[in-house]
Order: structure tokens, then sequence, then C-alpha cells
């Protein structure tokens, strides 16, 4: 899906230089991915597909804008890939932690792989990346965006890990954001409410078929529970808001959770 124009901003600190952003491969990492393009950054980015999979689209997103495109297809609950990964980056300007993924159970049933899985995707890699990222940034402006969520903020049922994760990494920007203020580096997070995007687009399934609904029916009861505005945030919402962290007027913004979430926090 492509996000459409973008709103130039006073980007130029960060031409062409490179931002890395993972899950990037869809959903809205991709949405960031391409928003950053417009603006004539390059680009790290990552995901579960392969190559051929991203192929096209990435080609499209270099003819259309002229940057530098690299792509990593990297699983990272494999722990030897993962080093092999960091250890392959070029210096980077802009970090975008955004890969994630959800699995739901009651505690009692959680199934401790999972756990595992989803403490290392959502707070083990971004504390590696960051790690990494002040080690080697290449000018004394940058950014570092870690995508938490409304499970950052305030938990679910059955998402134990998810949750725990997610409020973990809040803590680690404002963690960071201490350790960098004046520095010229910002570390916030950003917090959104449902988005469409395929780990939401399953969670609709499974409740369709769960309930015996249609997928609208199953969107318009997930959207009722929880996220009082009953839209969906946009991807290029969470993009734009990426563009004006990244943006000089961001400079001053650190340590900040912002949520996308339509009310949802505020009940
Ligand atoms: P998505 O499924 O579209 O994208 C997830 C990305 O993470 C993909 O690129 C995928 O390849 C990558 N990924 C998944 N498992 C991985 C693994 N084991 N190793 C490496 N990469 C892996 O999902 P999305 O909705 O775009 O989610 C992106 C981020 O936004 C996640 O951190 C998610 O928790 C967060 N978020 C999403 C929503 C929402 O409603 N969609 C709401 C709040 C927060």
């Amino acid at each position: 899906m492509d996000i459409g124009p973008v709103k130039p901003l006073c980007m130029n600190q960060f031409n062409n230089q490179w931002a890395l952003v993972t899950g990037s491969s869809s959903g809205i990492g991709w949405g960031i991915a391409q928003a950053l393009a417009k603006q004539k950054i390059n680009l790290i980015l990552q995901g579960l597909e392969t190559e051929d999979q991203v192929k096209d689209k990435i080609e499209n997103l270099k003819n259309q804008t002229g940057v530098n495109i690299q792509y990593h297809s990297v699983d990272f609950s494999d722990k030897a890939k993962f080093q092999k990964f960091l250890l392959a980056l070029p210096a980077h300007s802009i970090l975008i932690n955004n890969a994630g993924l959800q699995f739901v159970s009651p505690v009692q049933d959680f199934p401790i792989e999972k756990w595992e899985l989803l403490l290392q995707l959502h707070l083990t890699v971004p504390f590696m990346l960051i790690q990494n990222f002040l080690k080697q940034k290449p000018s004394n402006i940058g950014r570092i965006i870690n995508i938490s969520s409304v499970h950052g903020l305030v938990a679910s049922v059955n998402k134990s890990a998810y949750v725990s994760a997610k409020h973990g990494l809040i803590g680690l920007s404002k963690t960071v954001a201490l350790e960098t203020a004046g520095t010229g580096v910002t570390c916030n997070s950003i917090c959104p409410g449902w988005v469409k995007t395929p780990l939401v687009e399953n969670q609709i399934q499974d409740r369709a078929k769960k309930e015996n609904i249609s997928i609208e029916q199953a969107s318009v009861k997930l959207l009722e529970e929880k996220q009082p505005s009953k839209t969906f945030t946009e991807v290029s919402d969470i993009a734009e808001l990426v563009l004006f962290l990244c943006s000089p007027a961001g400079k001053n913004i650190t340590g900040a959770s912002m949520t996308l979430d339509g009310g949802w926090t505020s009940q």
C-alpha cells in the first residue's frame, strides 16, 4: 500500500544519511520507510520476507525517490543471524525499532518460547540496536523512535508478553532519552491504538472465526471495545509523526510516549 504524497518537512539535516527501519517489509514499518525515502533519506530495511517477495515494491520506491535502499531478510528470533545483521549495519542517523508480532493466551497457558520470542523481538533487539546506534552514529544529530503501543501504557487480557515488552520498551526509551539528553540525539516512543495492518488483520480474522461473524463485524467490535474514535489509526498518520520527530522541530522532544489511539488510553 502506497501512503500517498508526504508533506515536505524541513528535513535536510538527514538528507542523504541512512535510517534503519526494522520490520519494514509490511504495515507500519513499510509506511515509515516510504515517508523517509520521500524526504531523501537512504534506507536499511528488514523483515521476515525474502528479497524476492519485496523486490518489486523496493525497486518502485527507489525509482520514485532516488534513494539507496538495502533490504535484509532476517529473523530476529535467531540470535546468531541477528548478531550477523547487527555487525553488517552501516552507520545510520535514524533508528526506528518497529519489528513486532502478537501472540495471545491466558497467562497460565502462555508458552515460555512465545514469551521469550516477544521479549526478544520487542525489547532485547531494540536495546541492542540502540547500543549499536549510539556507538556508531555518523553525526551529532540522531533520532531513535521506538514503536511501542497503547499496550505500553495499559494492558489487555491474554497479551501478557506483548504488554510487558511494550511497557519495557517505553522504560528503555525514557532511560535512553535521559542518557542522551543534550547530545543532539532524541529517543521517543510512539504508541498506536488499532492500525489496520497484517498484525491486526490476523486478530480480526481470528475473532470473526471464533464468533462466527463477518470480518466487517469483527472490525467494528474490535474498535468499539477499545478505541473511542471508532476509526483505525492510519499507517500514514504514524509515518507523518515520525517525520515530525525527525524534523528540527523535534529536537527537544525526548523521552515522550506519543499516542495515536483515538482516545483509547484516555478512558
Ligand atoms: P506487520 O505484521 O505488518 O509488520 C511486522 C513486521 O515485523 C514485518 O516486517 C515482519 O517481517 C517483522 N517481523 C515479525 N516477526 C519478526 C521476527 N521474528 N524477526 C524479524 N522481523 C519480524 O505489523 P504492524 O502492525 O505494522 O506492526 C509494526 C509494529 O507496530 C509492531 O511493533 C507492533 O507491535 C506495533 N503496533 C501495531 C499496532 C497495530 O494496530 N497494527 C498497534 C500498536 C503497535
